[in-house]
């Protein structure tokens, strides 16, 4: 299976930047040819703009979020449709941004995952323990109940595993964390989905960068990377795409 490597942005890129980075990701990925699917995830405000630009550099467009419902009474929200309909291929839902300032609930991300697969997107969902769970040793009994709680009947997207503590510190899993996880999560994959299960993409995020990408997309059952501060600058995000398989 292909790799994926996912850039979110977060709530980073006015137009002036957001149009450097993807000049500056085109024109390195044009003489790379890579072997992996690359997706960047803007923030809303500039998916209209950016989406000839990334399509054309070969790349595919991503959301960080999007509504249960597809259209209403719903005052600042984005709809999947609406998504779809911009030429998004891809929506990050249950980052544990959103879970921790918005308030989510797996249920939540369970409705939102639903509405993006009605819409033809991609969800990428978002499971990880917080460090309290960590040191307690609850790491898989936190994902196995996210799993179960976010990811709805008849799934088709991505799992992304988060650990919250790796999350923008600079220090990621260790390998034989994010192996041991892995490995736990496709099990898990399998008894709620059967063999789909067996298919679905599982990525590693938090601190992901040049120097440890090498330690981190061999590991099996890791499907590619979710990728946050590293993924806004060309130069730090191109040696993550260059390093997938
Ligand atoms: C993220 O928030 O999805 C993420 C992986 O961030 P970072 O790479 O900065 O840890």
């Amino acid at each position: 299976m292909k790799q994926i490597i996912v850039g979110n942005w977060k709530m980073n890129g006015l137009c002036a930047d957001a149009d450097a980075l993807v000049d500056g990701l085109a024109a390195e990925l044009a003489t790379l040819s890579p072997r992996a699917d690359v997706v960047v995830c803007p923030p809303f405000t500039q998916l209209a703009r950016l989406a000839p630009k990334v399509r054309q550099a070969g790349m595919k467009l991503g959301a960080q979020d999007c509504h249960k419902d597809k259209s209403g009474a719903h005052t600042g929200d984005i709809s999947a449709p609406m998504l779809a309909d911009l030429g998004v291929e891809y929506v990050i839902l249950g980052h544990s941004e959103r879970r921790a300032e918005h308030h989510e609930l797996d249920e939540t991300v369970r409705e939102k995952t639903v509405a993006a697969m009605a819409a033809g997107l991609t969800p990428i969902v978002c499971v990880g323990e917080n460090d309290d769970q960590r040191s307690a040793g609850d790491s898989q009994a936190t994902v196995g109940w996210q799993l179960e709680g976010s990811l709805p009947q008849g799934f088709r997207g991505i799992v992304a595993y988060e650990p919250i503590w790796a999350i923008g510190t600079g220090q990621a899993a260790s390998q034989q964390d994010i192996a041991d996880m892995a490995a736990f999560i496709r099990a898990e994959l399998v008894r709620q989905f059967g063999d789909a299960g067996k298919t679905i993409q599982i990525l590693y995020g938090g601190s992901v960068n040049a120097r440890n990408v090498t330690d981190i997309l061999p590991v099996e059952h890791v499907d590619g990377a979710l990728v946050g501060n590293a993924s806004l600058k060309a130069d730090a995000f191109v040696p993550l795409v260059r390093a997938a398989r």
